[in-house]
């Protein structure tokens, strides 16, 4: 039964799953999935398996996966700019990167004020064209996830990357690890999870709202959901402006009001997911070691 892939905790999520959609599993041999983007023009998934230093595309014609890139350096999230170029957090170059048309790979940000930044994590990119991204330590705390280092900045901050200058500013420094990030469809709002619990005891496993000032900075910042299974890494919006969360027991879907609607289930820890599919309803699944995906009676936020 379809319906064991789901967990109904409001009526209104009914209009979030079909029942009969299963929850499929497309791949599996990362040891880490993570930061999945859909490319609508060549009808591919990328994905990073971080461990393994290497990104994997999922051809949505004929199902097959292949290595996109080996080495990768380790890279975590992706996103697709406005015009359809991939954009990387790059744990080992400690970077966020772009593949630019003629297959170059060129730096969007590697430093703030002199310093080096730590691992840049997740990445979205605003419709004006500036490019926001976290930069917790996880890629620098260990071999890992690309090379152990001390932070040289010192802390962790969400920062904005303008899209004409590339000056790089500070967005927010009031998370501890600043994970995954997403706009409101509107984009009035910035939501940023905190995975600060991984190195401060007790911290809450949250995502936080920001209201987004002329464009450039973000103001408040408070609560806008608690993890009530792990915790919270990166996530996507519909364009309802529901939150399609990863988090401990699989896909955790909030109310713009802040109500968690229902789950979708999934047999292992998920770290991120993506709307894809030509139609943005399938959404895309990274869960450690495999790629999943279902299909849903919604679609994600058009980014390209
Ligand atoms: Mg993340």
């Amino acid at each position: 039964m379809a319906q064991a892939d789901y967990e109904v905790l409001d009526e209104r999520f009914g209009a979030c799953i079909n029942t009969n959609a299963t929850v499929e599993k497309l791949y599996t041999g990362c040891r880490w999935a993570e930061g999945p983007a859909y490319f609508p023009a060549g009808r591919y998934l990328v994905w990073s398996d971080i461990p393994n230093d290497r990104m994997l595309r999922f051809d949505e014609t004929d199902d097959m996966v292949s290595v996109f890139r080996f080495p990768a350096g380790y890279t975590n999230g992706h996103t697709i700019d406005r015009q359809g170029r991939l954009v990387s957090c790059e744990h080992g170059g400690r970077r966020v990167s772009r593949t630019e048309f003629d297959g170059s790979v060129t730096t969007v940000a590697d430093s703030f004020e002199g310093k080096r930044l730590n691992s840049p994590n997740d990445v979205v990119v605003k419709s004006d064209g500036s490019i926001w991204f976290t930069d917790p330590t996880y890629g620098i705390d260990s071999d890992l996830e690309g090379f152990r280092a001390e932070s040289e900045i010192g802390a962790c901050h969400v920062y904005r990357v303008d899209g004409e200058t590339g000056e790089v500013t500070i967005a927010t420094d009031a998370l501890v690890r600043p994970n995954g990030l997403a706009f409101s469809p509107d984009e009035q709002f910035l939501y940023v999870s905190d995975t600060g619990a991984s190195h401060v005891k007790g911290h809450p496993a949250q995502i936080r709202v920001f209201e987004v000032v002329d464009g450039t900075t973000l103001r408040g910042g408070g609560e806008f959901a608690t993890c009530t299974n792990g915790f919270f890494d990166g996530f996507r919006l519909d364009t309802a402006g529901r939150i399609w969360t990863s988090a401990g027991d699989g896909v955790h879907v909030y109310d713009p009001d802040g109500t968690l609607l229902g789950k979708v289930l999934v047999p292992e820890v998920v770290a991120n997911v993506e709307f894809g599919g030509l139609k943005r309803n399938r959404l895309f699944i990274c869960g450690t070691t495999s790629l999943y995906s279902v299909m849903v009676p919604v679609n994600g936020v058009k980014k390209v």
